[in-house]
């Protein structure tokens, strides 16, 4: 479900007219989850200066193909409400069509790109969250100064994934690995991620340090 907003643009006041969307479902939008890989989902450009900004706006989004849901959350302080929002959704989900779902919170649309892209692999969120722990823990053993701004999956295929750590110094570095290496985190962390609470909907670096204490 979308809409048609009006924004001045920042630099000459221009009028733009810009599409938000409160809910997007994969299977009746698919334009719009391209557009969310490639990042155009939330940035305008001015057509009379060319000036370009983004948009940010909550959106739900709704991927019926991996079954899963997640929230896009803008205001930090309303955390609780969206958790009893998701509540509400499953426990209205009379008919069980949302049974196998995964639910999940975000708060960054580069972090919900970053899910949509791993969702797009068939990959599990948690894992790759597990993985960049552990790449973050040997990024500080080499170099214990080192400060990570933030860590991002990203990949085109199986054979070619990476996690990208943003330095605080502006510098980039990247661990490369493969579905092998993939498959070797689902081995050593796959029992206690099983055993997680299935109502933590928010999957990020703490969760993962939560999750893999007593293994790392
Ligand atoms: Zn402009």
């Amino acid at each position: 479900m979308s809409a048609t907003q009006q924004v001045s643009c920042q630099n000459c006041g221009e009028a733009i007219h810009f599409t938000t969307w409160q809910t997007l479902n994969t299977s009746t939008d698919p334009d719009a989850k391209t557009k969310l890989i490639n990042g155009s989902l939330f940035s305008c450009s001015c057509p009379k200066c060319g000036k370009t900004m983004n948009i940010i706006y909550p959106v739900v989004y709704h991927d019926t193909e991996h079954k899963m849901i997640i929230m896009l959350v803008i205001d930090n302080e309303a955390t609780q409400d969206f958790h009893g929002a998701i509540e509400n959704i499953q426990s209205g989900d009379a008919k069980g069509k949302l049974k196998n779902y995964r639910f999940r919170i975000v708060r960054d649309i580069n972090v919900l790109r970053e899910k949509v892209i791993i969702m797009n692999m068939a990959l599990d969120d948690r894992f790759i969250e597990l993985v960049k722990l552990v790449y973050a823990i040997r990024l500080k053993e080499t170099t214990p100064d080192l400060q990570i701004h933030q860590l991002f999956f990203y990949a085109t295929n199986m054979d070619d994934m990476k996690i990208i750590a943003y330095l605080a110094d502006g510098q980039l570095s990247e661990f490369a690995f493969d579905e092998e290496k993939y498959r070797q985190f689902v081995g050593v962390f796959g029992e206690a991620v099983d055993v997680s609470p299935a109502d933590e909907y928010e999957i990020d670096q703490d969760w993962a340090k939560t999750v893999s204490q007593g293994i790392l």
